[in-house]
């Protein structure tokens, strides 16, 4: 074995595994350490009775060839999955008080569609798909050198998706409208980066999925194919220290115990949980720890899993994004419940009725605090009230778009940033890690590149998160180890029209 080729990674969310595959691939000798019990990160499915529930996983966009994700799950062998695609005609609807919008799969019938409720506002339609579109086209230009491109970088991530939108959609109806599904990333009029914004909502446009048995199968999948390849995933390993000697990290500490020598260590962990894990650096200087640690976090999501009775409400396929009629949705305010994802998991084929429906709404920090240093089940009576309260001002919100809910509820889980940091120690129990803001893209945009030669991060918090964002930032992780021309030539092998960087 040549022994510049052990990696370490940490984490076994999408952004380890997939690092880790593509390595183990290369005939790295690969190890992936988790601190949870099972592999997935995010990615974690739990069944209640019948009914499976995702953690933080609920439906990929652009899954179909010349899509923004196919070949990423090409490559991955994750094509052949149950996946279930949403209904063309609606796969998102969007609530705004007694009003329900349609979003239809495809650019153009995405425009047709809301045309007729807004045949005023046709042509600025147009321009707002076609601009999607064609960022998404570019998506490959993010790969090329830097030089070679500042579509991205420079001009997208330092434009704010909120202006994009003001300047481009003149009626306010239809700006919220186009905002209302997007709980899958956090808006924010101050920050949010248009590249964000436009990169995600396009590959749902071109087609939207769900995974029948839940998301814990991609893990599972790439776990099976990088222990086939000779890797080792591990959980219940926690990396507790790293150790730096001649500027770069020799040992990696797992669980306060055991030492294991790396050549490279990939985190996917938080930036900022990375660097304290080697608190006597000789790289790391003080201004670059505090520019990290102070990077603000998005926020996190309160999530009510409902289990139902039998034969009680049919099976939606496609989500509901239901508002309040007075809900700001870009200066989110979490003090009470203003916008709820309800998500319905997929029955079994053929089955008409749902089992397990997900009801998700942002949630702060700040709201869950004061119980953040008691452990998990021992949080006392308060926290669960919270959480009952909380849940009941979702069902309030949805009931009235899904008859019969209330009467068909069976039992309901909950969960809050708290449970994701419990399981994944996800810095503030954020569900899309560190906020990039266009004002300071430089910033908030991080590389996988750190200051010690042989320390590489990747996974959400650097670029861009979903399981999009986070395949995206992989390649630029392995890219380090690899080259991105090799990656681009075997991801990427058909190319794209007016995108071929290997040309
Ligand atoms: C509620 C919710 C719903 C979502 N829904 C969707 C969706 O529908 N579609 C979509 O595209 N995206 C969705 N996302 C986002 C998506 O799930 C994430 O962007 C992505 O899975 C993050 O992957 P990751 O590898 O970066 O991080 P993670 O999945 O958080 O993985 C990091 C891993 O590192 C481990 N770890 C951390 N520190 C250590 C340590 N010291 N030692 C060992 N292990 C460690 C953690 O336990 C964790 O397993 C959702 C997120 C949330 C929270």
């Amino acid at each position: 074995m040549d022994r510049k080729n052990r990696v370490v990674i940490i984490g076994s969310g999408l952004g380890g595994l997939e690092c880790g595959f593509v390595l183990a691939k290369k005939g790295f000798d690969v190890a992936i350490l988790e601190h949870d019990s099972h592999p997935g990160g995010c990615l974690r499915t739990f069944r209640r009775g019948n009914a499976i529930f995702d953690t933080g996983f609920h439906y990929v966009g652009g899954l179909r060839e010349g899509e923004s994700l196919h070949d990423f799950f090409r490559y991955f062998g994750l094509l052949d999955l149950p996946w279930r695609q949403l209904d063309e005609a609606c796969f998102d609807e969007v609530v705004i008080g007694d009003r329900r919008f349609a979003f239809a799969t495809g650019h153009d019938r995405f425009v047709d569609t809301l045309a007729k409720e807004f045949p005023h506002e046709r042509e600025n339609l147009q321009r707002y798909a076609a601009f999607l579109k064609q960022v998404g086209v570019h998506m490959l230009d993010s790969f090329l050198p830097r030089e070679a491109t500042d579509f991205y970088t420079t001009s997208l991530f330092a434009r704010s998706a909120y202006e994009f939108l003001n300047e481009t959609i003149g009626d306010p109806l239809l700006r919220k409208v186009l905002s209302g599904t997007s709980l899958k990333m956090e808006l924010n009029a101050d920050t949010l980066p248009l590249y964000s914004f436009a990169q995600i909502n396009n590959s749902y446009i071109q087609s939207a999925w769900r995974l029948q048995g839940g998301g814990s199968q991609i893990a599972e999948r790439l776990v099976s194919g990088i222990r086939a390849m000779g890797g080792v995933v591990r959980t219940g390993a926690t990396v507790t220290r790293m150790f730096e000697e001649d500027e770069r990290i020799k040992w990696v500490e797992v669980n306060g115990e055991e030492r294991l020598p790396v050549d490279w260590v990939i985190s996917s962990a938080h930036p900022a949980s990375t660097l304290a894990l080697i608190p006597d650096s000789q790289c790391l200087r003080r201004i670059y720890r505090k520019r990290i640690q102070s990077l603000p976090n998005t926020f996190g999501l309160f999530t009510a899993n409902i289990r139902l009775k039998p034969d009680k409400i049919p099976y939606l396929n496609w989500n509901l994004h239901v508002h309040r009629s007075d809900a700001d949705l870009w200066r989110v305010d979490t003090g009470q419940v203003q916008s709820v994802l309800v998500h319905y998991a997929c029955p079994q084929p053929g089955e008409q009725y749902a089992t397990g429906i997900d009801m998700l709404t942002p949630m702060r920090w700040i709201d869950v605090q004061s119980w953040a240093d008691k452990p998990m089940g021992k949080r006392g009576e308060d926290y669960v009230e919270f959480k009952n309260r909380r849940a009941e001002e979702c069902l309030r919100l949805v009931e009235s778009q899904i008859p019969g809910i209330r009467d068909a509820v069976d039992h309901i889980y909950t969960s809050t940033p708290l449970s994701y940091k419990h399981y994944t120690l996800m810095a503030e129990g954020s569900a899309y890690g560190i906020r990039k803001d266009y004002n300071n893209p430089m910033g908030t945009v991080l590389t996988p590149r750190t200051p010690i030669p042989n320390l590489l991060l990747t996974g959400q918090n650097l670029n861009l998160h979903g399981i999009l964002g986070v395949s995206m930032t992989s390649i630029f992780t392995l890219a380090e180890l690899v080259g991105m021309e090799t990656l681009v030539k075997e991801f990427f092998k058909a190319g794209r029209e007016g995108t071929n960087p290997i040309d």
